[in-house]
């Protein structure tokens, strides 16, 4: 056994079910608990997501009885030096799927024995694949196949698996808040709101999804965890299959990663584009003139968050009604999500540009009147992010008021554009 070895935290910011844990434990007696602070991955977060990341290490911090080492660099340098201070040889980690994460791993593992242990996913990406040994392309095969494959128990591990070393090699987090109770909200969903998830889950003035995506982004929570407390039912098959999206979405990306920046589709490079960088703005803004479309906006902005069914309607608006290309839309979400996560959002944004896996029907174009009217019937989700509606009363709340375009005008021409592709 080694005396020392170093447990590298990334988006693994947990103590419980963490595999990387035990392989540490298992290979030495005492371990460095890391964290690197990545100027180009700080880079391209904005406040909110850095804001959340800073609890999450604040509640891991206290966890580990306040041995966290936290060090801004360049992880490439970073790592193997600070495994070279503690005098270990190795240095564990939950496996990254994402191109950036699987560069930087590759770069660190070149200079100092890098041991992976488990992932961020249920399933690790690129283990579910079609019996010839080719990858899945479209979502419903693969959530079959997802589901026979099955994973693993959670792992037993808690902040004592692992004897921490006391160091001064990092700086200070900001003073703040931690994390609230993750165990506590989970049951809080788990028992309150599970049950009609499946039938509530596309309203978003209802407060009726988990909101666990920060939790799972950053591994405060791995999935595992929570498919083994589903329980039966509807809502808890439907909870299941979205955490099954997230699995696929991973996979989509390991197997292409060239698809977070470029069409899956690579007829769409055809496809003409527009370069209206003021109708982007009044997006952005929200200031579209569309309300349900207005209020997403907002709620990114004032929450770091947005409800699903709401994603799906604005971007539908950016690419269809705008005919912006997708990846502006994509950069400006990574921004501003604090659950941004460049595997579920390129691909969400592609299947609602119609360029993706498994994408909906290019002349499927979201109508934002009446998915507003539809979805949130009485008009509350609007009034609370949009002000100056307030007043407003009912559904009515939904009619366009100044757009910066007309949806039935711009919906022909995102048609003729798709039908040129696709002809
Ligand atoms: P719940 O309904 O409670 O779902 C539980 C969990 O399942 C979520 O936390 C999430 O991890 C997963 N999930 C749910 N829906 C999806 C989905 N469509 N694709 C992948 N995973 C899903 N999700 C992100 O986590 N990060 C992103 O950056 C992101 N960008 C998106 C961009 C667009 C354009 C679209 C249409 C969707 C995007 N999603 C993204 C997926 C989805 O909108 C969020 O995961 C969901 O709204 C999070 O809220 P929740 O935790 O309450 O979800």
């Amino acid at each position: 056994m080694d005396s020392s070895t170093v447990v590298w935290f990334r988006r693994d910011l947990r103590t419980a079910d963490h595999p990387a844990l035990l392989a540490a434990a298992e290979r030495a007696s005492r371990a460095l608990a890391l964290f690197v602070l990545d100027p180009v991955l700080l880079r391209a977060s904005g406040g909110p997501r850095v804001e959340f990341l800073h609890r999450c290490l604040r509640s891991l911090d206290a966890d580990l009885g306040g041995r966290l080492v936290v060090v801004e660099g360049d992880p490439v340098e970073v790592v193997p030096r600070v495994a070279a201070e503690v005098g270990a040889t190795s240095v564990h980690v939950s496996a990254d799927a994402g191109p950036y994460g699987r560069a930087r791993d590759a770069a660190v593992a070149e200079r100092v024995e890098l041991v992976r242990a488990g992932s961020p996913y249920a399933v690790t990406p690129g283990r579910v694949t079609k019996p010839d040994g080719t990858p899945y392309r479209v979502f419903t095969p693969f959530c079959r196949a997802w589901l026979e494959h099955g994973w693993h128990s959670p792992a037993r591990t808690d902040a004592s698996t692992v004897d921490w070393i006391r160091s001064d090699l990092g700086r200070d987090l900001p003073a703040g808040d931690g994390l609230p109770d993750v165990r506590a909200l989970w049951e809080a969903f788990r028992d309150e709101k599970l049950p009609d998830y499946a039938t509530r889950r596309d309203r978003p003035d209802l407060d009726a999804t988990s909101r666990f995506s920060p939790f799972l982004k950053w591994g405060v929570v791995h999935p595992r965890t929570l498919l083994a407390d589903l329980g039966r039912g509807a809502g808890a098959q439907a909870f299941r299959t979205e955490l099954a999206w997230r699995d696929f979405y991973a996979d989509v990306l390991w197997h292409q990663p060239e698809s977070a920046r470029r069409n899956f589709n690579r007829a769409f490079d055809r496809m003409p584009v527009d370069d209206d960088r003021e109708r982007f703005e009044a997006w952005c803004a929200g200031r579209t003139g569309y309300p349900f479309v207005d209020a997403g906006m907002r709620q990114l902005l004032a929450e770091g968050w947005m409800h699903n069914r709401v994603r799906m309607v604005v971007a539908s608006f950016l690419v269809k009604d705008l005919h912006l290309p997708w990846w502006w839309g994509a950069r400006h979400f990574m921004r501003h999500l604090v659950d941004g996560d460049l595997a579920s959002n390129q691909h969400g944004w592609q299947w609602a540009a119609g360029t993706g896996t498994d994408a909906a029907p290019y002349f499927r174009v979201f109508n934002p009147v009446t998915q507003g009217e539809k979805f949130d019937p009485a008009g509350d989700y609007v009034r609370r992010y949009v002000p100056e509606l307030r007043d407003v009363p009912g559904k009515a709340v939904h009619q366009p008021r100044d757009p910066i375009v007309d949806h039935a005008q711009e919906r022909r021409e995102a048609l003729a554009r798709y039908a040129a592709v696709k002809g």
